[in-house]
C-alpha cells in the first residue's frame, strides 16, 4: 500500500477568476507539475474525488446559502457576497468537487486505503461560514470533511490545525460551540490583515468553550516563533484533547515570499510544522492525518513548500 494518498481532479482548474486574482488555477497546475517532475506523484496513491453529497455539505452550510451560491453561478455573477470572492459558471460544481476532495481524502484514510492524504484542491475553504462565502472560499472543505468523518465513520473527536496565514474564521464559526472538534489556528495578527478575527480570547462558546485556540502572530514572525507556538501551545492542547483524527488547513501564504502577508516562514518552518502534525497523528490517532490545501499565492514558494510538505507526509 502506498502510504500517502493524493486528491486531485482536472476540473479544479475550471474555477477561473474573471479578473486579476491571486487564487488562480495556475497554483494547482504548478503544484501537480512539481510533484510529477520530482517523481513524488508516483509514490502517492491517486484518489479521485466526487461531488460532495448534498447532505454532507448541509451539515456545515445552510440550504439557503447553497441555493444562493448555485443561483449566483447560474446567473453568471462575477462575485459572491464580498468582492474578493469570485465566481464563474463552473464555480458551484467545482466547490462541490473541492469539498468532495476533502471528503475523499478523509474517507481513504478512515477506511485504511491510505495512511495519510494530501488534498490538492481549490477553491479553498477555511473562510466560508455556514451562510456566507468570503476570502476566496465558497464551501468550507475542512469543516465538511470533519462533519463527514463524525457522521459516516464513527470518528468522535477531530483536531483541525489551521496554519494558513489568515485566520480560519469560517471553520471557527462552524465549530464554535462544538466540543468534539478542536480548532487551532495560527495566523498573522493584529495588523490590518484579513479577516481581522482570531484573537487569543476567542476560545469557543458554551459547550465548545476551550476547544478553539487562536495563536496570533505579529508581522515579521517566522520559524522560531511558530516552533515555540507549536511546542508550547498546540502540542499540550492536543495532548489534553486526544483527537481521533487530524485535519490540516494547509495554507502556505505564511512563507516569506508570499505577497498577501508579512509572516516570514521559511521552507524549514513548513517542514517543522508538517513533522509536528505527523508526530501528533502518530501519537494520538493511529497516524490518521489529512492535509487540505488552503492559501499560498506566490507560485514558486508555494510549490517548494508543497514539495517539502509532501516529502514529510511520505516520511522521506
Ligand atoms: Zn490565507
Amino acid at each position: 500500500m502506498k502510504r500517502l494518498g493524493i486528491v486531485y481532479h482536472p476540473d479544479y482548474l475550471l474555477h477561473v477568476p474573471p479578473f486579476e486574482h491571486p487564487e488562480s488555477p495556475e497554483r494547482l497546475l504548478a503544484i501537480m507539475d512539481r510533484l510529477e517532475s520530482r517523481k513524488l506523484l508516483e509514490k502517492m496513491a491517486p484518489i479521485t474525488p466526487e461531488y460532495a453529497d448534498e447532505g454532507d455539505v448541509l451539515a456545515v452550510h445552510d440550504r439557503k446559502y447553497l441555493n444562493r451560491l448555485e443561483m449566483a453561478c447560474r446567473r453568471g455573477d462575477l462575485t459572491l457576497d464580498s468582492g474578493d470572492t469570485y465566481l464563474n459558471r463552473h464555480s458551484y460544481n467545482v466547490a462541490l468537487l473541492s469539498a468532495g476532495g476533502a471528503i475523499a481524502g478523509a474517507k481513504a484514510v478512515a477506511e485504511g486505503a491510505a495512511e495519510r492524504a494530501f488534498c490538492a484542491i481549490r477553491p479553498p475553504g477555511h473562510h466560508a461560514s455556514r451562510d456566507i462565502g468570503m476570502g476566496f472560499c465558497l464551501l468550507n472543505n475542512v469543516a465538511i470533511a470533519a462533519k463527514y468523518l463524525q457522521a459516516r465513520h464513527d470518528v468522535g473527536k477531530v483536531l483541525i490545525v489551521d496554519w494558513d496565514v489568515h485566520h480560519g474564521n469560517g471553520t471557527q464559526n462552524v465549530f464554535l460551540e462544538d466540543p468534539s472538534v478542536f480548532f487551532f489556528s495560527i495566523h498573522e495578527h493584529p495588523t490590518f490583515i484579513y479577516p481581522g478575527t482570531g484573537r487569543r480570547w476567542e476560545i469557543g462558546k458554551g459547550k465548545g468553550e476551550g476547544t478553539t485556540l487562536n495563536v496570533p502572530m505579529s508581522p515579521g514572525s517566522g520559524d522560531e516563533e511558530y516552533r515555540v507556538a507549536f511546542e508550547q501551545t498546540l502540542l499540550p492542547a492536543a495532548e489534553r484533547f486526544r483527537p481521533e483524527f487530524i485535519l490540516v488547513s494547509a495554507g502556505f501564504d505564511g512563507h516569506a515570499d508570499d505577497p498577501l502577508a508579512d509572516i516570514r516562514l521559511t521552507y524549514e518552518g513548513y517542514r517543522f510544522m508538517t513533522r509536528a502534525v505527523v508526530g501528533m497523528a502518530e501519537r494520538f490517532c493511529g497516524g490518521k492525518l489529512v492535509s487540505v490545501l488552503e492559501g499560498g499565492y506566490e507560485i514558486s514558494s508555494l510549490t517548494s513548500c508543497i514539495e517539502i510538505h509532501v516529502r514529510e507526509l511520505l516520511g522521506e
